[in-house]
């Protein structure tokens, strides 16, 4: 293929110009090991935005998107922009813009680096476009209400379509895992929103024989997790259980710094990594790249997958035992009991 892969950049906020930059140089040179070109292109976003374009997220941004074939996305951190640039939340336009209906958040434990579960293997299928985060769910305003300054309300949706193609994506990756899904609601008090969550998922695992399906309530998930993580393979589950779940299962796999993701649609890829901006650490050159190569490198194995281009998921591949071995060799930022700097890590890492 001559095809020219190209990334749209967006750095974002706090260590994202850090760790962006790393990922997307990895990417680019082990994609051209494996015969493929790409072309990254920074697009504005974030504060820096603010101050070049007057919005963190500007159209020439959002339009610019279009003619990209993967988008690579640093943490952007709203709280820190003029209340009026706020709303809405960046990453939810972009959410929507590329339908991007799938968050898939894989922790897995890695031998050298120490975890509270050493065993732990998951990906959790997180539907990204409803449940109840309310945001999601209005064309118009935010989906929370305050009658009163003491009474306030928030909107929760389940559709069957939605539930459906979360369904579809969790199965799926099953089938090229451990053939094991867990569909996690709490149908016992949310008995109709997720319990037609629960209900769709499990009329979709009739369609795929071969994968053993189970439930849990979240609140008893989150214990499991913690108490046998080895029992889980493929959760899937709606958009707030499945925030709070890739978090836990984070940090019981090392650390929120290692936390790689990506939104997806049918056609359409976005990586970011699960952690936030951290201006705690922000500008000292201490930031760990992991996450951020972790979800480029997801983001390139769904790519090559959905288009069939086996170089481009090889070179996935290559990303991720490049960070291994990197990890393997000792070098490790300070949020992993490290004493290196995000640069040495990234020279580090083009040697593998
Ligand atoms: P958000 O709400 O935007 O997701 P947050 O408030 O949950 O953000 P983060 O910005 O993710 O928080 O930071 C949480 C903690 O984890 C901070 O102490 C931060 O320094 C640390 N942290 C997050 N990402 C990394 C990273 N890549 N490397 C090192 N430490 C990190």
């Amino acid at each position: 293929m001559d095809h020219t892969l190209r990334f749209a950049v967006l750095q974002g906020d706090g260590i994202g110009p850090e760790v962006v930059p790393v990922a997307v140089d990895a990417a680019v040179a082990v994609l051209a090991e494996h015969g493929v070109r790409a072309q990254p292109e920074v697009l504005p976003f974030g504060s820096s935005a603010i101050d070049s374009d007057g919005a963190p997220l500007p159209e020439r941004t959002l339009s610019a998107l279009d003619t990209h074939d993967l988008w690579v996305v640093g943490p952007h951190d709203s709280a820190s922009y003029p209340a009026e640039l706020r709303y809405p939340p960046p990453g939810a336009v972009l959410r929507s813009r590329g339908g991007l209906y799938a968050n898939l958040r894989p922790a897995r434990a890695d031998v050298n680096i120490p975890a509270l579960a050493p065993d732990i293997d998951v990906l959790i299928v997180r539907e990204n476009s409803e449940g109840l985060y309310a945001d999601r769910n209005m064309a118009v305003g935010s989906g929370e209400f305050m009658p009163t300054p003491d009474v306030a309300m928030a909107v929760g949706v389940i559709t069957r379509a939605a539930t459906e193609r979360i369904a579809v994506r969790a199965f799926d990756a099953a089938e090229q895992r451990r053939r094991h899904v867990t569909i996690v609601h709490k149908a016992n008090v949310l008995r109709l929103t997720t319990g037609l969550f629960r209900d769709v998922c499990l009329e979709v695992a009739q369609r795929y024989p071969d994968v053993t399906v189970d439930q849990q309530h979240v609140d008893a998930m989150a214990a499991l997790l913690v108490r046998r993580p080895a029992d889980f393979d493929v959760i899937v589950t709606e958009n707030l259980f499945g925030d709070v779940l890739s978090d836990l299962a984070a940090e019981l796999s090392g650390s929120l710094g290692l936390a790689a993701s990506i939104n997806c649609s049918d056609d359409t890829v976005m990586a970011q990594a699960v952690h936030g901006a951290a201006p705690d650490i922000a500008g000292r050159g201490v930031a760990d790249p992991i996450a951020m190569v972790g979800s480029v490198a997801l983001a390139l194995d769904w790519y090559g997958r959905r288009y069939g281009d086996d170089r481009v998921r090889a070179a996935a591949c290559e990303l991720d035992a490049a960070v291994a071995a990197t990890v393997a060799a000792g070098i490790a930022t300070p949020d992993l009991g490290g004493t290196a700097t995000t640069a040495e890590f990234a020279e580090r890492l083009r040697q593998h």
